[in-house]
């Protein structure tokens, strides 16, 4: 043997040795990589450090891990609704789409109507979450979510007034940290819709920072109702604040400082959250901002040296300094149903709509929906609304099986807003003047004009996209990151030899998985057993792209440390495959729930195809930016050693999901599943389904009547004498000439544009009702 293997030998045999005995490898490895490990954690504050706590980790664990459990997906229960909150849907939910509108709350109220209002409170919409021992309804997240999209594919102002006091609000954080006693007193009321709550945090210097909120209250004695007390002293400028201008109680979130020390002995007690009723001397609220015409109630409020007592801190006293952990656990919650629902209802609402539109509009006598040019955003509305109702829906569940999912509840956010405003500028695009001309029969622009309100609210989405879904979950989803951390921190050998080894070998697995999946093209993958044969595929490439942002995020924290929080290009990237692999198991999972409908499946192949392609684009962004070209070879041989994989959806597969849009069927029924649909053709809805339903036949009967045309058979010069003239020749019966006239007039009805008087109709709006009725 020659010495160079003698040397690789002995080597090899001491590395065994030193890997295999544990007091050994403790002793000569782990110590001195905790020592280095210690320098290289990032440093958190301790907002930082509570955002990363709060919530729990649920499928985004299995994704990150490189190997997902699918038969744990697909065990998952499909999410239902009680007969009771079927029935609100059906009922009350109905009632207020049908009294409430986008135009006459944006034109003509500025505001939801006081009728309206007072519905909104008798039902028990402000209830929804509030437990029913309380008076509140108590529904589950799902029928929660279901009762704001369908809210949102009617009128925003009413989803928006809906959804905040039932999302992050004075009753979310009462029924978690509240006393008994301010629960006693303040859920009823606010059930009953006795109170209107909102809830103020950002301030003008702190808006996506807002764990840097200046306001602040300091602990002092003073006095309440005739007799001293230690209380607070708190100054406060707010602004953005939902329902604030109509609020009657405010929650409100500052620091709190202790400098007398009496408390205890920490002067800097940290961020606080009170409940502070707005008729308390010294609050200023009642001016509004005007948020893109989106009516719902919206504005600053501040105050000056206000002093209230300690039991108004939400939890009481001992709560004081808590309020960032409570603000963070409920958003895990609350982030996930409300924009993702409002954002899908508005999405629905675009896709169903347009796709009628495309059918009955017609350019160069042929309706535009078959054009091939609208055929490539029909396809993509059709797809993207395909997969936000699926991770909606599965999203939804998983809060009502205990999860306060803080990293998907931020994917959800971003992906959901972002699609929704893809889906709603292509559907602007599709519908053209008639989208664009605002008035009582333009179902469009509204929506078109406010979904940049829910892409800047609850975590701006270039921020959560940059920062947040990575950032987060590289930390909180990691199988071994967070147990690393925590045994660096107490210095604790024992626990950090377990985790980091355990490291090594998840890594290793990883990088071997990668890589044989992209030599093989996944193909060996296992799919679950119980997954649908034309679905299996995707598994495979799931589990492989999986195992490859697995490989690919250990080493970006290996190699950049701590400074992969400030590189934001890559870590957004990273964010965008785990948002890619939850979106698409999202789309399989309710594929499986919807019972495998085949004629669902060219919105599920155009969906997993379109999202598999952003993710391999996104994770080569992630390769051919890396910050070390040598790490950046590596990784893309290991990850992408036969190039890029997946092609974005073919022209043939776009045709196929354009053609569902434009005609009536069960799977555009089931595509557009919970939107309002009035039944009305006095309503530009109503009218624009009456005349899609009609447009399959009228447009066969014209087809007979341009051939005999061609034919010379008939001859007229306007459609009605043609039509005339064929039933004179039995080409066509009457009740087809009926049909025909029915049809042309509902289309008449369907591309009117609304056109206004000088002042825009304001006086005409302005005057008393009967006076309107007689205009
Ligand atoms: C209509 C409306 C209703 C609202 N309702 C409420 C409410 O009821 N209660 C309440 O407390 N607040 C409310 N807000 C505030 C809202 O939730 C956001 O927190 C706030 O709007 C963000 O602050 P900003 O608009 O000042 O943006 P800025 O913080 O100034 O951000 C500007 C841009 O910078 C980006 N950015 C910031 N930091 C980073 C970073 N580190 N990396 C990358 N990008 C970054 C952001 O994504 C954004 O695109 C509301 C806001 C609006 C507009």
């Amino acid at each position: 043997m020659s010495t160079a293997a003698w040397i690789v030998l002995t080597l090899a045999a001491v590395a065994i040795v030193v890997l295999g005995v544990a007091p050994l490898r403790r002793a000569l490895l782990s110590r001195p990589l905790l020592a280095w490990y210690r320098g290289q954690l990032p440093t958190m504050s301790q907002t930082e450090q509570e955002a990363i706590d709060a919530g729990t980790v649920w499928w985004d664990g299995d994704l990150f891990s490189g190997r997902p459990d699918w038969n744990k997906l697909l065990a998952v229960p499909k999410p239902a609704l009680t007969a009771e909150e079927q029935s609100f849907l059906d009922n009350e939910t109905e009632q207020l789409c049908a009294i409430a509108n986008d135009w006459e709350t944006t034109q003509i109220y500025q505001d939801l109507p006081p009728h309206v209002w007072q519905f909104v409170k008798d039902k028990g919409f402000l209830g929804l979450i509030i437990p029913k021992r309380y008076g509140g309804k108590e529904f589950s997240a799902y029928a929660h979510s279901q009762v704001i999209m369908k809210l949102a594919t009617r009128c925003s102002a009413a989803a928006a007034s809906v959804m905040v006091p039932n999302s992050l609000g004075p009753a979310e954080l009462l029924l978690h940290y509240g006393t008994e006693e301010q629960k006693n007193h303040y859920l009823p009321r606010l059930a009953k819709g006795l109170e209107i709550p909102c809830f103020g945090l950002t301030n003008p210097n702190a808006g996506s920072d807002a764990a840097a909120i200046p306001d602040v209250g300091i602990v002092c004695k003073g006095t309440w109702e005739d007799r001293e007390i230690v209380g607070m002293r708190v100054t406060w400028e707010k602004r953005y604040i939902t329902l604030g201008p109509i609020s009657t109680l405010l929650g409100l979130a500052f620091r709190l400082r202790d400098p007398d020390g009496l408390l205890g002995n920490r002067e800097d007690v940290g961020i606080t959250c009170a409940l502070v009723p707005t008729a308390t001397p010294g609050v200023n609220i009642g001016r509004r901002h005007n948020p893109l015409n989106a009516v719902f109630q919206n504005g600053p409020n501040w105050g000056k040296d206000v002093f209230m007592p300690l039991d108004w801190i939400i939890g009481g006293p001992k709560m004081a300094g808590q309020g960032w952990r409570m603000l963070m656990e409920c958003l895990a919650a609350g982030r996930s149903i409300s924009l993702p629902s409002s954002a899908t209802g508005y999405a629905k609402l675009a896709a169903r709509a347009t796709g009628a539109y495309a059918r009955v509009r017609s350019q160069f006598k042929t309706p535009i929906g078959k054009f091939e040019g609208i055929e490539e955003p029909l396809a993509r509305i059709g797809g993207n609304v395909y997969m936000m109702d699926s991770a909606r829906r599965m999203t939804a569940g998983s809060v009502d099986l205990g999860e306060k999912p803080s990293v998907i509840s931020a994917i959800c956010k971003y992906h959901l807003t972002e699609r929704g405003r893809a889906v709603v500028t292509d559907a602007m695009d599709i519908v053209g003047g008639k989208g664009i001309c605002l008035g009582p029969n333009n179902w469009l622009g509204r929506s078109y004009q406010q979904l940049p309100i829910a892409i800047t609210v609850e975590g701006a989405n270039i921020l959560t996209r940059s920062l947040i879904i990575f950032g987060q979950g590289a930390i909180r989803c990691h199988p071994y990151v967070l147990k690393e951390m925590a045994a660096a921190k107490a210095r604790d050998v024992v626990a950090f030899d377990r985790a980091l080894f355990g490291h090594v070998r998840h890594v290793i697995g990883n990088k071997l998985r990668a890589f044989f999946g992209g030599i093989t093209g996944a193909a060996f993958f296992s799919a679950p057993a119980g997954a649908a044969p034309e679905t299996r595929a995707y598994y495979r490439r799931l589990s492989r792209m999986s195992a490859a942002l697995a490989f690919v995020a250990d080493v970006s924290m290996l190699v950049l440390g701590g400074s992969l929080k400030r590189r934001e290009k890559i870590s957004a990237r990273l964010g965008d495959v785990l948002s890619a692999l939850y979106l698409c198991s999202a789309t399989l999972k309710r594929y499986e729930d919807d019972g495998r409908p085949a004629a669902d499946l060219p919105l599920l192949h155009w969906a997993m195809q379109d999202a598999l392609a952003r993710a391999a684009t996104a994770l080569h962004g992630v390769i051919v930016n890396y910050p070390s070209r040598v790490v950046g070879l590596g990784l893309r041989l290991v990850v992408f050693p036969l190039g890029r994989p997946y092609a974005p959806p073919s022209d043939r597969l776009g045709h196929e999901v354009a053609r569902l849009l434009i005609a009536p069927s069960a799977a555009r029924d089931r595509l557009t599943d919970g939107m309002y649909l009035p039944k009305s053709e006095s309503d530009p809805i109503g009218c624009l389904e009456a005349a899609f339903e009609a447009a399959p036949q009228a447009e066969a009967i014209e087809a007979k009547l341009r051939a005999a045309a061609k034919a010379g058979d008939i001859e007229a010069a306007s459609p009605e004498d043609l039509a005339r003239a064929a039933v004179a020749a039995r080409i066509i019966t009457v009740e087809e000439e009926a049909r025909l006239k029915r049809f042309a007039k509902l289309r008449d009805e369907v591309i009117r544009v609304d056109h206004f008087p000088q002042d825009l109709g304001v006086s005409e709006a302005r005057a008393p009702a009967p006076q309107r009725a007689a205009a």
